[in-house]
């Protein structure tokens, strides 16, 4: 069955009513690229960035970064890649940062919250993007958006960076599109005002889970309530897609909810268009994509919206595929 799925993987996919979902790869390092192209990823929904930071000494440099995103934007041969700019904060720490303990990381100063702080290395980020995206079709992602005023001063940054690069004579893309992920639960319930401002948005379910629910993504002890299937998080994710519609602009889902296959049929219902997961299990969502009717999908997703709990969801799921 798994090697049915591997030779099926190489078309894109589609619903069986003909709606087309596009299914993505995950990337934490250059060296993921090989089984995301292997296994047919159409694009790469969330390029993490971290690794550059956290395999080196030191500040990774501008020349550094473009080298790595290049390799990204090559291989993936004009299909789109979304890379993420840095998430550092939270549970992921770099020893030469020097950040300050912080008593709740992941409520404090991780993230776009960190970058913004620190322009300079933000910008050092954002050339080395722009500088890399005449090598194929960049998208630009910033974690962690909470506001308005955030997803603002990051595209500034970036105009900024167009400005000088252009200045110097530097080449980049004319187009990239600019989004941001729905991972804070204020981000979801404003997102019909901050899609005004992106081009696109990606669920990010890892981190939306544990601030929904409030249950730290990494504690065993609270690891059964931690479910990313609980109707609280499926309402944020259909309030996202709802407005993104609206806007006109793509949601996607990036977060590890994205490749679990019995989840397939109702991320597609609750209005998903791309789905981004970690390259193993892109053969058998493709599968599963093409067996859903978008209508029943729908359908299953208003009823599991009204479950009282994730297990409750699952159950359903189960019995209604
Ligand atoms: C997420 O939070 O769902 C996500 C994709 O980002 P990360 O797992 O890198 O925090
Ligand atoms: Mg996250």
């Amino acid at each position: 069955a798994r090697e049915q799925a591997l030779k099926e993987a190489k078309a894109d996919a589609k619903t069986a009513d003909g709606k087309r979902i596009q299914v993505f790869a995950n990337i934490g390092s250059l060296g993921d690229i090989d089984l995301a192209l292997k296994n047919h990823a159409e694009g790469v929904g969330l390029f993490r960035t971290e690794f550059l930071y956290l395999e080196n000494d030191h500040w990774p440099t501008e020349q550094e970064q473009a080298d790595a995103y290049a390799k990204a934007l090559k291989a993936f041969q004009g299909r789109p890649v979304v890379i993420r700019t840095l998430d550092i904060g939270g549970d992921k720490e770099l020893p030469y940062a020097e950040l300050p303990k912080e008593d709740n990381p992941f409520l404090g100063h991780r993230a776009i919250r960190f970058c913004l702080a620190n322009p300079d290395l933000f910008k050092t980020q954002l050339r080395a993007l722009l500088r890399a995206s005449v090598h194929g079709n960049l998208w630009i992602m910033f974690p962690m958006i909470e506001n308005f005023t955030e997803i603002r001063q990051a595209k500034q940054l970036l105009e900024k960076c167009k400005t000088e690069l252009q200045k110097e004579g530097t080449p980049f893309a004319e187009e990239i599109p600019v989004g941001m992920m729905v991972e804070i639960p204020a981000a979801a319930i404003t997102a019909d005002l901050l899609a005004q401002e992106v081009d696109f948005m990606s669920i990010g379910t890892n981190d939306l889970t544990q601030y929904t629910l409030a249950a730290d993504r990494g504690n065993e002890l609270v690891a059964d309530l931690y479910d990313a299937a609980h109707p609280a998080v499926l309402r944020l994710i259909k309030m996202t897609c709802d407005a993104a519609e609206k806007a006109g602009i793509l949601a996607g889902m990036c977060g590890e909810l994205a490749g679990d296959p019995a989840m397939t049929k109702a991320l597609i219902g609750l209005g998903l268009h791309e789905l981004s997961m970690s390259a193993g299990t892109i053969p058998e969502v493709k599968q599963n994509v093409r067996q859903v009717d978008s209508q029943k999908a729908k359908s299953l997703a208003n009823e599991l919206l009204g479950k009282s709990d994730g297990e409750e969801v699952r159950k359903v799921i189960q019995q209604r595929g």
